[in-house]
């Protein structure tokens, strides 16, 4: 059976100011133990990008992005592209997260087309994935989560989640203070990896599955520890620098 690291990110959404954003940075670095077996990220706002990369550079800490254009270069104002998030040193670029898909329209199609987009400039998409509450209640959880992965793989290929992180974020666990049981969440990272093993066995044993959803400190030992579970997308968590180091430390 092929090892999976950990990966353990964080997604700032528009949190921070230049000052705080700075001392989040250091406290990180700081706290990172460089024999560390897990990979920790950071995806702070684009603004604050160049900062993440002045400050981390040369350390075991990686940054990438919160979401990027599905286009290279051109007349899309307000948009930040690939190369752009490559330009500044980022390794990965969360896709598909819940709020860009219920906030800003972000359907099965663009994310797709932004995955590419990713992966065309050498980033590592974190593709997200999940159902609402209500989809839950229905029994429609497993085929959520399968719509929202084949439309991805139809377009790009079991072959592309060899550079790829899959994060499984139940929408009414994201923000909410509600986290997925272990159980819970452990069923649902099975279903994604034999969706992939379908396709591709070994592709589906080396794929990273990451939980999201209202993890912290006092609950990532629990959920780290299912089989299927190779790290956390981590939002409110990610914003004080000791709780989001006692999930890295967890996933060791
Ligand atoms: C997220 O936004 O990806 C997330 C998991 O948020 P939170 O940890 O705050 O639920």
């Amino acid at each position: 059976m092929t090892k999976r690291r950990p990966l353990v990110a964080g997604n700032w959404k528009m949190n921070g100011s230049r000052t705080e954003s700075a001392a989040l940075l250091d406290g990180i670095k700081k706290g990172m133990s460089s024999a560390s077996k897990a990979e920790v990220a950071v995806c702070p706002p684009y603004i604050l990008i160049p900062l993440a990369a002045e400050k981390l550079v040369g350390s075991a800490v990686a940054w990438g992005g919160q979401n990027l254009s599905a286009h290279e270069s051109g007349a899309y104002t307000g948009e930040i592209s690939g190369p752009m998030l490559r330009d500044y040193g980022c390794t990965y670029v969360i896709v598909g997260h819940s709020e860009r898909r219920t906030l800003y329209g972000e359907n099965d199609a663009m994310v797709a087309e932004k995955y590419g987009a990713a992966q065309a400039v050498g980033l590592i998409p974190i593709l997200c994935v999940g159902e609402t509450l209500q989809e839950r209640e229905v029994n429609r959880t497993e085929a959520v989560v399968a719509r929202q992965l084949d439309v991805v793989l139809g377009k790009h290929g079991i072959g592309s989640f060899r550079n790829a992180v899959v994060a499984y974020e139940p929408v009414w666990a994201i923000g909410t203070g509600k986290t997925a049981t272990p159980r819970q969440a452990q069923d649902v990272h099975r279903f994604i990896r034999s969706r992939l093993a379908a396709r591709d066995k070994t592709v589906a044993e080396s794929t990273r599955i990451l939980y999201g959803g209202s993890m912290k400190g006092g609950n990532a030992g629990e959920l780290l520890t299912q089989p299927d579970i190779d790290g956390g997308l981590i939002g409110g968590a990610s914003l004080q620098a000791e709780e989001f180091l006692t999930i890295c430390r967890a996933a060791d």
